[in-house]
């Protein structure tokens, strides 16, 4: 648990203090999860892997010092380099991995606002830290604004945005022929509570409407993988979603009834799912009141 604890709180740290961690003893292990779609488990935001003739796509790399590591895993599965590299939103446990690739000549993908925010210095006062602007070879060079699709590997890849949820940048990436969705941090399965960037231009009702086009896209019998934790069927996806606006849901009945922050909070809408969600970076009050915040904030 505190393993855990320590790990997600890496969601947050700057580049730099990434480097200075060390990275050593992590392994990057390898699932795979249709033919042609792995998933790769390291340190940081789960990486999906669409590999075979027409060359390898990443998606997410968390950290730096972890690239040298995630392209030997790669490896393994298709000797080919890394051609295109998809950010599923900004974050550095995402996006650190960004600078060797992108130097080593993968072409990396996102919508335009992760762009926009891994341009510039932003200041956390959530977290009380200035998480600093990227070096030019570690942006996205190839930006959408609503979606964009991938023609290879026998698949197609559907790169779809949803406004404003985890952040204001998140993407779904689908596999229409696997049959496999990667939802980013839109989607936290069982690591911990879900967090919503509020900071970043998420929001609550963004996180339910990510959900809901998520389900859209991926037919029965269909995995999903999560940002954070575990590959989950369909139905686990969907437990998820119904577990984001049933306490959506209570907390704006807490608020219809004029009752405040810390009520709300204490009367612990989230408790029936603490059997299947541990409390790791985000716990289960956090994420109340990032949802309190997240409706205060759209009246
Ligand atoms: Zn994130």
């Amino acid at each position: 648990m505190r393993r855990l604890a320590a790990l997600c709180l890496l969601t947050i740290v700057t580049p730099a203090a990434a480097q200075q961690r060390d990275f050593s003893n992590v392994e990057i292990k390898v699932e795979q999860v249709a033919p042609g779609v792995a998933v790769l488990f390291g340190q940081g935001g789960n990486i999906g892997v669409s590999y075979g003739e027409d060359g390898n796509v990443i998606i997410d790399d968390q950290f730096a010092p972890l690239v040298p590591k995630i392209l030997a895993a790669v490896k393994t599965l298709d000797p080919d380099p890394v051609r295109f590299v998809i950010n599923t939103h900004w974050h550095g446990d995402h996006t650190g991995g960004n600078e060797a690739l992108g130097g080593q000549g993968s072409v990396i993908v996102a919508q335009d606002n992760v762009r926009k925010r891994m341009s510039v210095d932003n200041i956390s006062k959530r977290f009380n830290m200035t998480v600093k602007a990227s070096p030019k070879t570690a942006l996205p060079v190839i930006t959408f604004d609503q979606g964009v699709t991938f023609h290879l590997n026998g698949d197609t890849l559907q790169v779809v945005h949803v406004a404003n949820a985890h952040t204001d940048g998140d993407a779904l990436i689908y596999w229409q022929k696997a049959n496999v969705l990667h939802a980013g941090d839109t989607f936290f399965h069982k690591a911990t509570f879900p967090f919503i960037d509020l900071e970043s231009g998420g929001s609550v009702d963004g996180m339910v409407a990510a959900g809901k086009r998520g389900l859209e896209l991926v037919r029965p019998g269909g995995k999903v993988i999560p940002g954070h934790g575990p590959v989950a069927t369909r139905e686990e996806y969907a437990a998820y979603l119904a577990m984001l606006e049933d306490v959506r849901a209570k907390v704006a009945a807490g608020i219809q009834a004029g009752r405040t922050k810390e009520q709300i909070v204490a009367s612990k809408p989230a408790a029936p799912y603490l059997a299947t969600t541990q409390e790791g970076f985000i716990k289960a009050d956090d994420f109340v009141g990032a949802v309190y915040e997240s409706l205060r904030a759209a009246r």
